[in-house]
């Protein structure tokens, strides 16, 4: 590799060092990263940056246009993770999908959480049963990841409990700026649970905008916050491709009474959000334990509803 790397332009044994410390190890890792990113940690010029990022996507083939076979190619190798209901799971086409955001929004208490961690597990089954036979890693923003409730639904599967625990990384973020490192973290311990040859096939973020709602406030830091997010997600897409993994992030609905116009249901985040989620789901409360989603804007599957329901085993039809 760091052969491979002494061979772009402008890079030389010291600024090689300092790529492979900085988690630019691989031409494809440099590839995706941004101009700013790569000269602010690798400590180089931005022009050199810009050259050194333009090389490696001509070596690692990627960054240009691509024929639709190729892309049907690389998307024959699109996993899903089964949602553990039926009903839910043909409105998403078979499941939540790697390569690929998907969003969940609604109000407190719509089953996000719940599905969050639903998935956690699901992930970790073999194929025949709907899983990736891999480990997850989940970002809690909010303290509501329960270790408790991840054996219950291990349980009702008849998976050993701790072994379900122990293939799941939690991390708490305590704010937005935090949130953000993690996600490069992610990065990191996905690489080198890969080298002791597991695999890590599911990043959940729960919730991907609570802090930055909290933290920018007002009509002048709006565009602070979106471009903040934008980053944020950024990271979030360069996972799911790297390593061929699905990204599950929550989001509130705005809430706001004062809001006369407009829709009060509409999630936080508005359209950068939107355009980067290539699954939205919208969750609402039913009757006792029933949980209805709603597909909106997907690429490829018609919209339309799907009843399910929470219970102690998990989620179900
Ligand atoms: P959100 O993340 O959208 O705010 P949650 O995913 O936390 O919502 O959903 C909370 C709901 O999940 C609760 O109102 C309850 O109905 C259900 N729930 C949580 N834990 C259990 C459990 N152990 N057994 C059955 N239902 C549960």
């Amino acid at each position: 590799q760091q052969e491979k790397l002494e061979d772009l332009p402008g890079v030389g044994p010291a600024t090689a060092d300092k790529l492979m410390e900085n988690e630019f190890d691989s031409l494809e890792a440099i590839a995706v990263s941004s101009p700013s990113e790569l000269s602010a940690k690798v400590d180089i010029g931005e022009k050199t940056a810009i050259n050194i990022i333009d090389a490696a996507r001509k070596e690692a083939d990627i960054g240009g246009f691509e024929t639709g076979n190729k892309l049907l190619e690389k998307r024959a190798n699109i996993g899903k993770i089964t949602t553990m209901a039926d009903d839910f799971d043909r409105l998403l086409g078979g499941g939540i999908e790697t390569q690929t955001i998907t969003e969940m929004y609604g109000e407190y208490g719509s089953g996000k959480t719940q599905i969050a961690h639903q998935l956690a597990v699901a992930v970790q089954l073999p194929k025949e049963k709907g899983g990736l036979n891999s480990n997850a890693i989940y970002i809690d923003t909010e303290n509501s990841f329960r270790p408790e409730r991840i054996k219950q639904m291990a349980r009702s599967l008849e998976l050993d409990e701790d072994e379900v625990l122990d293939k799941i990384y939690v991390a708490r973020a305590y704010n937005s700026n935090h949130q953000m490192l993690l996600s490069e973290k992610a990065r990191e311990l996905a690489k080198k649970i890969k080298e002791e040859g597991e695999k890590i096939k599911l990043l959940i973020i729960d919730s991907l905008t609570s802090h930055f709602r909290a933290e920018y406030v007002g009509r002048g830091s709006l565009a602070e916050r979106q471009q903040k997010l934008n980053k944020h997600l950024h990271e979030v897409i360069k996972f799911t491709d790297l390593f061929n993994a699905a990204a599950l992030v929550t989001n509130q609905v705005q809430s706001n009474p004062d809001a006369f116009f407009g829709d009060p249901t509409r999630p936080v985040g508005g359209n950068i959000l939107g355009h980067m989620a290539t699954y939205r789901l919208y969750l609402r409360k039913s009757k006792g334990d029933k949980r209805i989603a709603r597909l909106v804007d997907s690429p490829c599957m018609p919209e339309g509803e799907s009843v399910f329901t929470i219970g102690e085993e998990g989620i179900r039809d």
